[in-house]
């Protein structure tokens, strides 16, 4: 069979990535250098020149997304789908393994995935069982604590306090947080993978059948692998060369997140045999681009280091831009997306990257403003929207009534009368008894100890789960929903909402509908409602109606890793912005947020835009922050500022202006502000849409406003 159709489109060690002989292999490389592509490539050539058999074949990536776009691109390559492969993200697959073997890995057939917003509401309730005062110990402080000691693969068993205090105390929550998992068939993100590495190393005859039959592993973005993953390769890489691991140490971003750089040393020495493959030729972005981000990260001092080059066009200078304020910024971005438009340009290649999820707000409202359809990813995600997790608690809860987060979430949504007096009845039945929520419920409504108020409206919500349970048996999945949306009132009481909100939430249902005709469950023997609801907690929200249309892309920096885009926008490279607060005095953590810049400038193909602004409210507060340290980190000769520093007038420097200027400000004047109230102008300066006014506000003090959105009214 001729193959060369996927080796010729690559270069040399590109090529000999892809057609290396069996053993392990280890591609080192920079962004953009054709890592992903050396993957896919590879697995496609072991399929069609090696016969391997897709059913041996395991790899791993990083989002859902990436996983699907992967498969897609294999296909191509191939002419047929790619069945019996298993793709997929870590939680995927480790979620994979323990449906199959929920025996051995002692779990309720129907144990149901705790995604981190339910973690982090059983926490509380946890707490509070345990008398423990939030305020002093705060739940996010517990369910990090939690998290990141599963995350190394420990145990409550295994730690010690070592007469701390705190410690002694974080470890009696996580005690009876997994005690309450256990009992309740509850797992969260950070046990899927603890379990699943668990599962393999107690079982021998289990691991060994996986080790068997997974002849090559491969796996995208290693870097961001935590400890507890890459003991999961580790085992089922057993004695044989079979790892074919792709990654960059300059990318590594979620070290905030237990994501451990040293695992490309720990492979090289746990593997000695691995052999090192690099790839210095970038053919994603211009050279002005590649040579900018090199630059930029050439200031961090722990690095594997290497050399990245481009024989592609140089290109056009970044450009910087200093907006007044965020909605400067905002304003800016929005007018060179209309300028990309009107060259007839497609507006799903151009990407708005923030450090923040708080940023985006700012950003959707100057674009809903000027009608420009957008898609927000890795925010709040379609199955995290607060509408979707009521619709999911309530199937939840129909399939298995002793989960307790659903069943808190949902007892009265749509409010039926079960009010918080009734609940703490409720649960401290349930934690003197040792019971679930609904068996304490059940309990209770038979004793009497409840007004016959109360003890009706839960009766009726617990005949309403039951009628749902015994309803749903014999249906299909879409069908299910539907039933479950009906007959719980939720479609009612949105209906009822004609408020924007509620009929997009209405839409957001509907949808969900959509979504369970559409799913496919990746092992069609098993059973498709827990399949479906995994598969809703364990992200994957990718399932928006605005997926279809042309829209411009906005996300974290984070969430942009592995992507590209011709044109792409930083927006707030402010100090304490981006480089984060946190990382201001941690040299360790800086180096972080210097690779996530290095991540975001890499994403761009053509055009770069880098922008900060003077001033900036975020998170209630306001600030007048400093420029990025980043961008003092290029070198001027690659960059273009849109408004130089020198031409701009600081605030009390203001020169002198004609007294009558345009808008018809005037220096003296007293204006009134819709926010800040009445004051008087104290200086103008800028022309154009650049032109600024400072005022004295009576209440809120001196400000610099632009003229063109401070929508002042002569008074
Ligand atoms: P990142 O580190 O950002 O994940 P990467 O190393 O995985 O980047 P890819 O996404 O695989 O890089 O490739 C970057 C771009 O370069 C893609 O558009 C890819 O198709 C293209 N590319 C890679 N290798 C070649 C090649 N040999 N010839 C032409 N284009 C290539
Ligand atoms: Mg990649």
């Amino acid at each position: 069979m001729d193959i060369s159709y996927l080796l010729n489109p690559l270069n040399k060690a590109q090529r000999e990535a892809v057609a290396a002989p069996a053993g392990h292999h280890l591609v080192l490389a920079g962004a953009g250098s054709g890592k992903t592509r050396v993957l896919v490539h590879r697995i496609a050539w072991l399929i069609r020149s090696q016969g391997i058999s897709p059913f041996s074949l395991l790899a791993v990536t990083f989002t859902n997304k990436a996983a699907g776009e992967m498969r897609g691109r294999i296909e191509e390559l191939l002419g047929m789908p790619a069945g019996g492969m298993w793709m997929g993200t870590f939680h995927g697959l480790a979620h994979r393994l323990l449906r199959t073997h929920w025996q051995e890995a002692q779990l309720p057939q129907d144990f149901q995935i705790l995604d981190s917003e339910d973690q982090y509401r059983l926490i509380r309730r946890i707490l509070q069982n345990l008398n423990l005062d939030e305020t002093r110990w705060p739940p996010r402080q517990a369910q990090w604590f939690i998290n990141g000691r599963k995350d190394e693969g420990l145990r409550p068993q295994h730690l010690e306090d070592d007469g701390n205090p705190y410690l002694r105390q974080q470890i009696r929550i996580y005690h009876s947080y997994q005690s309450h998992c256990e009992r309740s068939g509850l797992v969260d993100f950070a046990e899927l993978l603890l379990r699943a590495h668990e599962l393999w190393r107690d079982h021998p005859a289990l691991l060994g059948h996986y080790q068997n039959r997974f002849t090559h592993i491969l796996v995208d973005e290693f870097q961001d692998t935590n400890a507890i993953q890459y003991a999961w390769l580790r085992l089922l890489a057993g004695n044989q060369g079979k790892l074919f691991i792709v990654g960059d140490d300059d990318q590594s971003i979620y070290g905030w997140r237990g994501a451990r750089i040293e695992n490309i040393q720990q492979l090289t020495q746990d593997f000695p045999t691995v052999r090192t493959v690099r790839l210095e030729q970038n053919y994603r972005s211009t050279g002005t681009i590649l040579a900018a981000a090199n630059t930029v990260i050439a200031h961090n001092a722990q690095r594997l280091g290497k050399n990245l080059w481009t024989d592609g066009e140089e290109g056009e200078p970044i450009q910087i831009y200093r907006a007044f304020n965020e909605r400067d910024e905002a304003h800016f971005v929005v007018e060179r997306i209309q300028a990309w438009q009107n060259q007839g340009e497609r507006r799903a290649d151009i990407a708005v990257l923030y450090r923040s999820n708080a940023q985006s707000r700012i950003l959707e409202a100057a674009l809903v403003e000027a009608g420009i359809p957008y898609r927000v990813h890795g925010g709040l995600r379609f199955f995290e929207r607060a509408e979707i997790k009521d619709a999911l608690a309530y199937l939840r809860l129909v399939a298995h009534q002793n989960d307790d987060s659903a069943f808190e979430r949902v007892v009265n949504t749509p409010p039926r009368g079960i009010g918080e007096r009734t609940l703490s009845q409720v649960r401290e039945q349930a934690r003197q008894a040792g019971l679930s929520l609904w068996q304490a419920a059940t309990q209770l409504i038979n004793t009497r100890t409840l007004s016959p108020r109360s003890a009706n409206a839960l009766q009726k919500f617990h005949r309403l789960i039951e009628g749902m349970a015994t309803a749903i048996k014999a249906l299909t999945l879409p069908e299910k929903m539907e039933l479950v949306l009906e007959q719980s009132g939720l479609f009612d009481h949105y209906r009822k909402d004609r408020s924007e909100k509620g009929q997009s939430r209405l839409d957001n249902l509907k949808e969900l509908i959509n979504a369970a005709s559409q799913f496919k469950a990746e092992d069609p023997s098993l059973e498709t409602l827990p399949e479906f609801l995994a598969h809703a907690a364990l992200e994957a929200g990718d399932t928006q109606a605005e997926d279809r249309e042309d829209c411009v892309q906005l996300m974290t920096l984070h969430a942009a890793k592995g992507l590209e885009f011709p044109l792409v926008f930083i927006v707030g490279m402010e100090e304490g912005l981006f480089p984060s607060p946190q990382s201001l005095n941690e040299p360790r953590r800086l180096e972080e947020e210097r690779r996530l810049c290095y991540v975001g400038m890499t994403r761009a193909r053509y055009h770069l835009y880098l922008i900060h602004a003077e001033h900036r409210w975020l998170y209630g507060s306001e600030s007048y922050p400093k420029p990025s340290r980043f961008l003092y980190e290029i070198p001027t000769e690659l960059t273009h500022e849109l408004r130089p520093q020198t031409h701009i007038i600081r605030p009390g420097y203001a020169p002198q202006e004609p007294m009558a200027s345009d808008g018809g400000l005037q220096r003296g004047q007293r204006v009134k502000h819709p926010k800040f109230g009445e004051g008087v102008i104290l200086g103008l300066e800028g022309k154009g849409e650049h032109r600024r006014v400072q005022v004295n506000f009576n209440q809120a003090g001196t400000k610099w406003l632009a003229v063109t959105y401070a929508n002042l009214q002569i008074v």
